[in-house]
């Protein structure tokens, strides 16, 4: 051993009394993984600040398709490394949020205190000896160096350097400690001077590094030329640093992540170049992007509720309507595929890297909601009930109840226009939209609702007078015991009594000689037993609401508008 590296050797062992493990130790203990070719390992790597993000969802949703599609592994690892911002609670959120949205990781962390697979610990607090071991290994080849300055030297280096216009950061001659003496190191140390530990490159910026994203493809950029601190005063690494030691180690063949950190990869291709380390494939996704006006702009925690995943479970968005359409942002052309296989699962649908459009994700949820009522359109009524009661537990007691109380009834509601229908009603993107959807069938909501009196369309030719001799004449003919046919029948022989005229096309050549026209005629029946212009088939739902019922509303609708 040279005598510079013994010293090396000496400051390492200076820093790092305890750590007697070695790189080629972590080696032997995380190996290779035993993967068909191919298979790709990849990762989910939150910090614990809080909820589940919409863009983090995106990530993850890739990253588990890309795992599943390859038979490789999906993991979650949680970087706390700053403990500041670490929220209380944040990994169970996170843990069950994945897990109600289908992505629920291989491997890794499963909840905050249980974890699964041989690669972890999966939390990198948990983890400070592994990142000790490597940066005790880089001391030792003299390629990090413990840095003495203290912030307000930093700081100012960063006044003179803006002051100057000069590129900011600690390289170069603005790196004071790079080059002191090993022996003044040692000694500094020695001394009880506070430290922290910092990487030391060999980039230079007037030089380039290029690498291949895996969306983007070829990138070319500066390589990097600044001594980045690799472990901070607390003991804990950087995220440039972990992330090196962390996915080197985990096996992660695929670092997928938002594209804030393209910039950033030079910096990483340096250190796991000096690890001696192969870097992982790099994808950087586009950011999840949501328009404002005429503008795009960041989905942001703070303005947008649509940012938080927990406010599509809140609104009842079932999951796959969630997660049909983020694949819908990730390839535009699943859409297509989708149509043509709407009875297949969606895991069957193979992504595509290269598809992915680079110039950021646009996330429209009138889109979402278009999505949602197909999905929905797909469901029988079991599997309606079934999912409404599941949401309405957690998020709607007085749905729940109702609902509860009402099975069979609600079972039949949920048909309509639905099981067998030839043309399915498309009317609901979401659980909550059952109550002004749905509800009137219940009738403490209808009572209720009619409170505030009815929303007949009152117009000259259709007068209150004409709105009652109508609901009077069509109580006496109502038989509950119709056929669909006769009803139907019997309706329009009333109409024609009545002054309706029943062929559209001739009303709309003569409006003024009848007094409405059967549209108008059936307008009236329906929102006095529903108080909605918009309801499925009115023969349908009187059979659900049954004889009694019935008669009962329309005296209700007729006491209104007398
Ligand atoms: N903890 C980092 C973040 O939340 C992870 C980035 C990555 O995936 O490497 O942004």
């Amino acid at each position: 051993m040279s005598e510079e590296l013994s010293k090396y050797k000496e400051l390492a062992d200076l820093i790092f009394p305890d750590i007697v493990e070695t790189v080629e130790d972590l080696e032997k203990r995380y190996p290779e993984r035993n993967l068909k070719e191919g298979a790709c390992v990849t990762r989910f790597a939150p910090s614990p600040t809080g909820f589940l993000h919409t863009g983090a969802l995106f990530t993850s949703t890739v990253d588990k398709k890309l795992a599943n599609q390859t038979d490789g592994i999906f993991f979650l690892r949680i970087e706390d490394t700053d403990k500041k911002r670490e929220i209380e609670g944040s990994i169970n959120d996170l843990t069950s949020q994945m897990k109600k949205f289908n992505i629920s990781p291989d491997e890794g962390v499963i909840s905050k205190d249980e974890e699964i697979g041989n690669y972890g610990p999966y939390i990198q607090s948990k983890r400070e000896k592994i990142y000790k071991i490597c940066a005790k290994h880089l001391i030792e080849k003299g390629l990090a160096y413990p840095c003495f300055c203290t912030p307000e030297m930093l700081q100012k280096t960063h006044d003179y350097q803006e002051e100057h216009k000069i590129v900011p950061g600690y390289y170069s001659v603005y790196a004071k400690c790079r080059n002191i003496p090993i022996e003044e190191y040692i000694a500094r140390i020695k001394n009880g001077e506070k430290y922290i530990l910092r990487f030391r490159s060999n980039g230079s910026h007037l030089k380039k590094v290029s690498f291949k994203d895996g969306i983007k493809g070829k990138i070319e950029i500066a390589q990097n030329d600044q001594d980045i601190v690799i472990i901070k005063s607390d003991g804990l690494p950087t995220y440039h640093f972990a992330h090196v030691c962390d996915d080197h180690f985990m096996r992660t063949t695929h670092v997928i992540r938002g594209e804030e950190w393209v910039s950033s990869v030079p910096i990483h291709l340096e250190l796991f170049h000096a690890m001696g380390f192969k870097a992982p494939v790099y994808i950087h996704l586009p950011t999840v992007m949501i328009l404002d006006g005429n503008s795009k702009r960041k989905l942001s925690k703070r303005k947008d509720k649509e940012a938080a995943v927990s406010y599509f479970l809140k609104a009842g968005y079932p999951v796959d309507s969630v997660n049909e359409y983020l694949l819908n942002i990730i390839n535009s052309d699943f859409e297509n595929w989708k149509r043509a296989n709407k009875t297949v699962s969606n895991d069957k649908f193979e992504m595509k890297l290269k598809k992915i459009n680079t110039s950021g994700a646009l996330f429209d949820i009138v889109k979402l909601n278009d999505v949602s009522k197909e999905v929905i359109s797909r469901m029988n009524s079991d599997e309606v009930l079934k999912s409404v009661i599941e949401w309405a537990e957690e998020y709607n007691r007085e749905i729940f109840e109702v609902i509860n109380r009402n099975i069979e009834y609600s079972k039949k509601i949920f048909a309509l226009e639905r099981d067998g229908a030839k043309k399915i009603r498309k009317d609901i993107y979401k659980w909550e939209d059952i109550i002004p959807t749905f509800f009137y069938f219940f009738d403490d909501y209808f009572n209720n609702e009619i409170q505030n009196g009815y929303d007949f369309k009152i117009e000259n030719k259709i007068t209150k007078e004409v709105i009652f001799n109508v609901l009077e004449n069509y109580q006496k003919i109502y038989d509950a015991n119709n056929s669909k046919e006769e009803w139907f029948d019997n309706m329009k022989n009333l109409a024609q009594e009545l002054e309706f005229c029943v062929n559209m096309k001739e009303y709309k050549e003569n409006p003024d000689g009848f007094i409405g026209s059967i549209a108008d005629f059936s307008d009236i029946i329906r929102i006095a037993i529903t108080n909605r212009h918009n309801t499925p088939d009115i023969y349908s739902i009187m059979q659900i609401l049954g004889k009694e019922n019935v008669i009962n509303r329309i005296n209700l609708a007729k006491n209104a508008i007398k």
